[in-house]
Order: structure tokens, then sequence, then C-alpha cells
């Protein structure tokens, strides 16, 4: 087939907030481009429970400059996404991070520190009594490490005092991540892009030993060149339709995941004092949450058994067992919480890969290109996803031979040589990785 007889230059398979930043890119370039997504709306799949926290807090060098350089899409967005849309525009709060210390030179934190100062990312060390300035209602406790609420020890005293914390003033959060989904449809549609909703891609079509386009289960079968799987948790069921899952190194699987939704003590304006903190000692991260709420999520302490479902076939409910986990943790370090009787809170899926690093990166069929596999952690990500895969496919689709010779993207922001090759299909497990949600 030649190029003009394809009906679309890309077909981008999801519709959240990955898919719809690289259609808004491509179709930015100039490319012909098409959003496909089985959900009535952009946004409505993982990305509408994210707790859409952005943080530059990740194990590797490469994953801290790519947030890094996302950062910067959310404080100009309205540039970037570059028209108008009658929902609005999302809000980048930019309360900044809390990062508690901890005394071990290998942890989380103190390797976070390192990377930060060999590559100059802004932060303050703070005190104890810095954090007690900020956020008197918390407690100073060391209790670490994470345990289950079931654990004999889980309400032992106090080991010590945390050392304290480092305080990224850039980081902050997005408080509607389904609206961020709509306002990059807009852009991209103002560039000549195509969204379908209600559509369920079924097959991934193959010619010349090529892709060729899509098949959905309403039997239309759209044609293009370039077919990129930015399906989400659903990311693993493309692959193995497209007939490349086997061959990739690094899998992807859908992870249930809970984020718990708390009142704030009475008496304590969270939205406006509050902040985000990743809190190691106790297993969880915190952030202000809408009606003056504290969202507590987990950072996945090894003590949490992980649940790894069919994206199709999973308990969206509450459990308690993890409500209890969950909020008792953030009890420990805001001790004026309480446990609600209520519930309240969501249930979605991260969709994980071997060592909790996305996959950005071309498959061993031509023209087939994945952005997945984004483990908990790279909505703040979104806009750099985008300009990453359309530099990477524009390379391949002209010759360039990305598997021998790693594509460098330069950040448009920020104008920091970013390696793809780190992102690839085909590497080792990286021993770096927190094998977490932090990266
Ligand atoms: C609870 C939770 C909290 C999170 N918190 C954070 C955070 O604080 N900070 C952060 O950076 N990241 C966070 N993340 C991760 C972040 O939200 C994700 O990495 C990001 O939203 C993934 O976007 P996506 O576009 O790849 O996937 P999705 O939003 O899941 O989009 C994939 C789309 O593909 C569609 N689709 C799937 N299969 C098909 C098919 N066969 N046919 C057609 N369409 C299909 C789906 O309907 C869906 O809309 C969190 C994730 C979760 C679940």
């Amino acid at each position: 087939m030649t190029q003009d007889s394809y009906d679309y230059d890309a077909i981008i398979i999801g519709a959240g907030v990955i898919g719809g930043a690289v259609g808004h890119e491509l179709a930015g370039r100039g490319w012909r481009t098409l959003n496909i997504d089985k959900a009535p709306t952009a946004g409505a799949g993982s990305t509408s429970n994210s707790c859409a926290i952005v943080r530059f807090s990740y194990s590797t060098v490469d994953g801290v400059m790519l947030a890094w350089e996302g950062l910067h899409y959310w404080t100009d967005w309205a540039n970037y996404i570059g028209t108008d849309d009658e929902s609005g525009l999302i809000d980048y709060h930019q309360v900044g991070q809390l990062l508690v210390r901890s005394e071990d030179n290998h942890s989380h934190s103190e390797k976070v520190k390192r990377i930060w100062d060999q590559v100059g990312i802004p932060h303050e060390v703070w005190s104890v009594e810095d954090i007690k300035e900020r956020l008197p209602i918390l407690d100073m406790g060391l209790y670490g490490p994470p345990k289950r609420p079931d654990d004999e020890h889980f309400w032992d005293d106090a080991s010590g005092e945390i050392t304290g914390a480092y305080f990224s003033g850039d980081a902050g959060y997005v408080s509607d991540p389904q609206l961020s989904c709509h306002n990059l449809q807009r852009g991209a549609e103002a560039g000549g892009g195509e969204f379908w909703f209600n559509a369920e891609v079924v097959g991934v079509d193959h010619a010349d030993d090529r892709v060729s386009g899509i098949t959905l289960a309403d039997g239309r079968s759209p044609t293009a060149p370039v077919v990129v799987n930015v399906a989400g948790p659903h990311s693993m069921l493309i692959n193995q339709m497209a007939g490349v899952f086997d061959a990739m190194n690094i899998k992807t699987r859908a992870l249930r995941h809970e984020v718990h939704h708390v009142p704030s003590p009475s008496g304590f304006d969270f939205m406006s004092r509050g902040l985000v903190a990743s809190d190691d000692d106790l297993g969880i991260y915190f952030r202000p949450e809408t009606g003056n709420n504290i969202l507590v999520g987990s950072g996945d302490p090894v003590c949490d058994q992980r649940e790894f479902v069919h994206p199709d076939h999973y308990d969206t409910s509450l459990s308690e067992s993890q409500w209890e986990a969950q909020v008792l943790r953030a009890n420990r370090r805001m001790p004026q919480l309480g446990v609600p009787h209520e519930k309240r809170g969501v249930v979605d899926l991260y969709d994980v890969s071997d060592d909790w690093i996305p996959i950005y990166d071309r498959t061993d069929l031509d023209g087939f290109y994945v952005a997945i596999g984004t483990s908990g952690n790279q909505y703040k990500n979104a806009g750099v996803a985008g300009q990453m895969m359309a530099d990477l496919i524009t390379a391949c689709e002209g010759g360039h031979d990305h598997d021998q010779d790693p594509v460098m993207v330069t950040g448009r922001y920020t104008g920091t040589e970013l390696n793809v090759g780190f992102f690839s299909r085909n590497r080792e497990i990286n021993p770096d990785s927190s094998m977490s949600v932090h990266g």
C-alpha cells in the first residue's frame, strides 16, 4: 500500500492521558491521526482514577530527567494544548512534595537525593521543625518498616524520630486527570486528529510483514501504516493480538490498586496547607483531595500482597483489609485522622512492567509501537511521552534502526537529552528500579 491509500497516517489505541498526548503530538506535526477507545469518552480508563501526582522522586537518572521534563508540560499547559476546551483546562496545583528521609543510605529517599544533586533538581532539606511548621498535624515518629494492621508490632511505640524530609517545591498534582485527556483530545482535534469512542479493537492487522491497521468489534477496520498500543492495563492483550507479546523481554500485567479518601483532621485546612508526601517509613503517600479530604495511596510495601488480575475481571469495590491498612498507616503519621465508617476511594489498575519502568518503544512488527507499562507512575510524563513517541516513530519510519542505535530526544522545555533506549522492550530488568510505584 502507498502512504496515500491508508485511511490514516497513525492509529493510536487508547485515549487516556498517554494515548491522548501521542495523538496530540503527532496531529500537531501534521500526521492524520485516529485515537480509538472502547470507552465512551477520553480518559475514562485508568487515567480517570489517577492520583495525578507530579514528582521527580524516581530511582534512576533517566526516570528523574523524564519527570523533570514532564513537569514543564503542566506548567505550560494552555500553550501546549494550543486551543480552547469548552470544558475548561486543568489546573496544576503546585503544592510541593515532601519525601520523608530515612537514615539508611540505600533507601529510596537517599538514592533520590543523590540523583537530584547530580542532575540539579531543585529541593530543600527540611528538619523535623520545618515539617511541623508547615504541617502541625504530622507525628514525627519512626514506625517502619511498613506493616499490616494484623502484625503484632503495628501499634508499637515509635522507635525514634524521622530525620526530616527533602522538599521539592515544583511538585504537585492535577485535580482532574480525566479533564486533562479531554484537553488533549481538543488539542489533537485542532491539528486535524480524529477520535472514535465506543470502539473496541479486537484485531491488529498485518500486510506485507508490517502492521496495516486494526479491526473493531463492530466490523470497521481503519487502515494505517503506524499503530501505537497505548491501551493502559489492556496493553498485554493488544500486544497478544499483534503477535508481539512473546518476543518482548519485558512484559506488562494489570495490577489492582486502591486509593482511599479520608476527611482532613477537623480544623485543619489540608487543601490550602497540605502537600504531596511520600512516606516510605509507613509505605504510604498522600495529597490534598477536593472537599478538604486527604487522598491516601500505597507505596507498595513488601508486606502487601500484589493482586495481578485480568483487566476485564476484577473486584472494583474497596476491600476492608486494604482500607484498614492504608488508613491506619496514615493514622500513625496523622493521629487525629481517624477511620471513617464509610469507606471512600477508588479501585483501578496499574499497567505494571516487570521492572516498574515504562516501555516506550517500537516492536518486532514494523509500524507497531508501544507506550505501555506505565506502572502507576507515568501520568506526570504524558506530555514528554507524547514527544518521545512522535520522535521515535518519525525516526523509525524514516529508516532509523532504533534497536541498534537508540533514538535520543531533546526535551522541548529543558533541552535535556533523553535516551529512548532506556525504555526498551528488550532491556534486562533494571536493577536500580525500586520495583514499586516509585519507579
Ligand atoms: C490508582 C492510580 C493512581 C495513580 N497515581 C498516579 C500518580 O499519582 N502520578 C502518576 O504520574 N501516575 C499515576 N498513576 C499512573 C497513571 O495514571 C497512568 O500511568 C496513566 O494514566 C496511564 O495512561 P494511559 O493512557 O496509558 O492508560 P489509560 O488511561 O488506561 O488508557 C488506555 C485506554 O485504552 C482503552 N482500551 C483498552 N483496550 C482497548 C481496546 N481493546 N480497544 C479500544 N480501546 C481500548 C481504554 O478504554 C483506556 O481508555 C496512577 C494510576 C492509578 C491506576
